[in-house]
């Protein structure tokens, strides 16, 4: 039996704090949900003591919940972790989530503790939490740039004061994925007691390697990712829910391990984001990336309708999207205008073919993406419809042919079809 992996969400905590992607509670509510769908283990729904907004949230998402557990964040003191159980006490499945910072600059510049206080700190913390709720996760903040013994030290403190899930952020994005994967493994093999907890994952963005830096992890025994949807998350962000999953699943071999995603919710649940937030990713950002699944090269949208393996390793239906969007542009084929013409009902000869691969080029040429209202203007000039006996491509010899290949200096070669420059731009230039 293959490994299971967990999914910890935290875009409703980690994600939520960056600048630009707050929620309402409405909005909260209705992405958790959608999380649930999406299959997530464990959603983060906030920090209950930041904020009364936060405790809301938390408390509005704990009741809700049915399948996923709901998890709470809280530093390492008595009052913090009372907030969270309070704002958790009514999920079926609450998790408390503690954390202290374990790195020397942190230790000594931001909590002003001595290592020794702060194992204390573990120890209390995960003890009084676990007096709450059966079920505890304690994080040691800033683990990579911590002393790798004291780590060690720590998280045995937390395995036995009762923490059954011990989470390793990478907080600052500092770490690079071979390090990371040796972190991971050191921990598996120096603490004793670590059989009796999963070894959980954190990673940030800062240097791109957040997905990377989780698989590593995995590769090294990691046992739950944590992650957030688009990547959102703390500056850069953290490693993006949607790569970690169709790594997995696309180089599953290599990995071996299962989740419980249903990567056909992917694609809605970026998009959900997005719209709660109005903020959208980037084109070209991997798996949701508007670009993700488009071919523009006349080369590759060839490939792509004779087997979509050529260029795609994985489907667009896999992650929920309904078609590869093949663009037509100034780079597509001859092949990839057919196949749209087609789809649009159009039939045409091979000579018919060629007028409008000119015709199509010219308006390229002119307009960055051409879309089905373009084809279609062009095709009621002259194309057959599929299935009618219409005319053929009429012949338009009446126009100066100086005139119209001056107009357009590469694509066209011969002008004796009925789409004229003229046409085209008159077209194209409407307001
Ligand atoms: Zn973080």
């Amino acid at each position: 039996m293959k490994n299971r992996i967990q999914i910890f969400d935290t875009t409703l905590r980690d994600g939520e704090q960056a600048p630009g992607f707050s929620m309402n509670l409405q909005e909260k509510v209705r992405l958790a949900h959608q999380l649930e769908l999406l299959g997530v283990d464990v959603i983060e729904a906030g920090f209950p003591i930041s904020s009364e907004g936060d405790f809301q949230a938390v408390q509005a998402i704990a009741k809700q919940t049915k399948r996923a557990t709901v998890a709470g964040l809280g530093r390492a003191k008595k009052g913090d972790i009372d907030r969270a159980w309070e704002a958790l006490q009514h999920a079926r499945h609450p998790r408390l989530h503690t954390f202290i910072a374990t790195s020397d600059i942190h230790m000594e510049h931001k909590l002003k503790k001595t290592r020794s206080e702060v194992l204390a700190d573990t120890k209390m913390a995960v003890e009084y939490a676990r007096s709450l709720c059966h079920e505890v996760e304690f994080s040691a903040e800033d683990a990579t740039r911590s002393d790798v013994d004291f780590l060690c030290q720590v998280v045995e403190t937390a395995i036995d004061a009762g923490a059954s899930i011990i989470n390793i952020p990478d907080t600052v994005g500092y770490s690079m994925p071979w390090e990371f994967g040796e972190l991971v493994r050191t921990l598996r093999e120096r603490v004793p007691n670590m059989h009796k907890a999963i070894l959980s994952v954190h990673c940030h963005n800062d240097l791109g390697v957040g997905t990377a830096n989780s698989l590593m992890a995995i590769r090294n025994g990691a046992q739950q990712i944590e992650c957030t949807i688009n990547g959102i998350g703390e500056r850069a962000g953290n490693a993006a829910l949607e790569e970690v999953i169709m790594a997995l699943k696309t180089r599953n071999p290599e990995f071996a391990v299962e989740t419980g995603i249903d990567t056909t919710q992917i694609y809605p649940t970026s998009r959900m984001l997005s719209e709660i937030t109005t903020m959208e990713v980037q084109v070209n950002k991997a798996i949701v990336g508007q670009n993700a699944f488009s071919h523009e090269a006349g080369i590759h949208q060839d490939g792509v309708l004779k087997n979509p393996q050529t260029y795609e390793i994985m489907t667009p239906n896999s992650v929920g999207l309904t078609s590869n969007n093949i663009v037509l542009g100034k780079h597509s084929g001859r092949r990839a205008l057919g196949a749209r013409l087609q789809r649009l009902g159009y039939e045409l000869s091979n000579e018919e073919m060629n007028d409008a691969y000119e015709a199509f080029i010219t308006i390229a040429d002119n307009k960055k993406v051409v879309v089905d209202e373009d084809l279609i203007s062009m095709a009621s000039k002259g194309f057959r419809m599929n299935g009618s006996a219409g005319s053929h491509v009429k012949k338009n010899s009446s126009k100066p042919a100086a005139k119209q290949t001056g107009s357009h200096p590469g694509g066209v070669s011969h002008m004796n079809t009925s789409f004229t420059q003229e046409s085209i731009y008159e077209y194209f230039n409407r307001p």
